[in-house]
């Protein structure tokens, strides 16, 4: 496969932070529909690694190439607009309006700056609404406002948001903390159901539910790759046992 065929394709990334490099010399490539999970203890730099992806950290050295197209100069809500959402690990959602109202305000047509709520609403962006409810579970609660949803509702919620914009690369942060198990599943499910049409990465701790949902794991430590590949493969390496998976 040449690198022009993954959906994502990161190379020699390095990001300092007065000297110090939380990410070091990283590659890293994504297939298209693939369903990426990165894990590492805290700090390892899988944050900033997202934060670099989606252009909140500007990169210090190396190259990501997003579907062939170089990122790393590019404005953040330009490669938004490439198809890149970022969920972030408090949700910001609408509390006040409801789960129809959120999702309609993410549609990305007609969006401006001061119009974002009050943009008319046709059967397009009706219909779009309709079919992201149901991909979320949340089609017999939009007329319910968010704020009185559960906390894993909130998460959905927000995952959906991303979704009316059609992303081709999903980046999800910790997506299940303080979720209860009911809802851990239901998560599972939804990623499995939305890595279908894009490439997700997600960042992850519970390893039972990294199990579930990984189709390759990417292990992180002090801003490099220490192993990648299957769970069984990771699971089983002693670098990762000692450093990681031990405690
Ligand atoms: P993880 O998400 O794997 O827990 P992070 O990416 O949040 O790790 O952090 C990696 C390292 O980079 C940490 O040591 C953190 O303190 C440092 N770091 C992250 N962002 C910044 C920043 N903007 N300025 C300085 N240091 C940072
Ligand atoms: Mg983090």
């Amino acid at each position: 496969m040449s690198n022009t065929d993954f959906a994502l394709a990161v190379e020699d990334l390095t990001v300092s932070f007065d000297g110090f490099k939380a990410i070091d010399k990283l590659t890293l490539y994504i297939d298209k529909n693939e369903l990426r999970v990165i894990i590492g203890p805290n700090g390892a730099g899988k944050t900033t690694l997202l934060d670099l992806i989606c252009g909140k950290t500007k990169a210090s050295h190396g190259s990501i190439r997003f579907q062939n197209i170089e990122l790393t100069k590019m404005a953040e809500h330009k490669r938004v607009r490439l198809g890149i959402g970022r969920k972030f690990q408090t949700p910001s959602i609408y509390e006040n309006l409801s789960v129809f109202k959120n999702l309609e305000v993410s549609f990305p047509r007609g969006r401006s700056v001061t119009g974002a709520l009050f943009f008319k609403c046709d059967d397009t962006v009706k219909a779009r609404v309709q079919v992201v409810a149901e991909e979320i579970g949340l089609a017999t609660l939009l007329e319910t406002e968010a704020g009185l949803l559960s906390h894993g509702q909130k998460q959905w919620l927000e995952i959906g948001m991303l979704l009316m914009q059609e992303p081709e690369l999903l980046m999800l942060d910790e997506p299940i903390a303080g979720m209860s198990a009911r809802e851990r599943e239901l998560t599972a499910e939804l990623l499995q159901r939305i890595c279908k049409n894009r490439a997700v990465i997600v960042i992850e701790h519970d390893m039972d539910f990294v199990k579930q949902i990984a189709h390759k794991v990417t292990v992180m430590h002090q801003g490099k790759i220490l192993a990648e590949g299957s769970m069984d493969k990771v699971q089983n390496d002693p670098k990762v046992i000692d450093v990681y998976l031990g405690h």
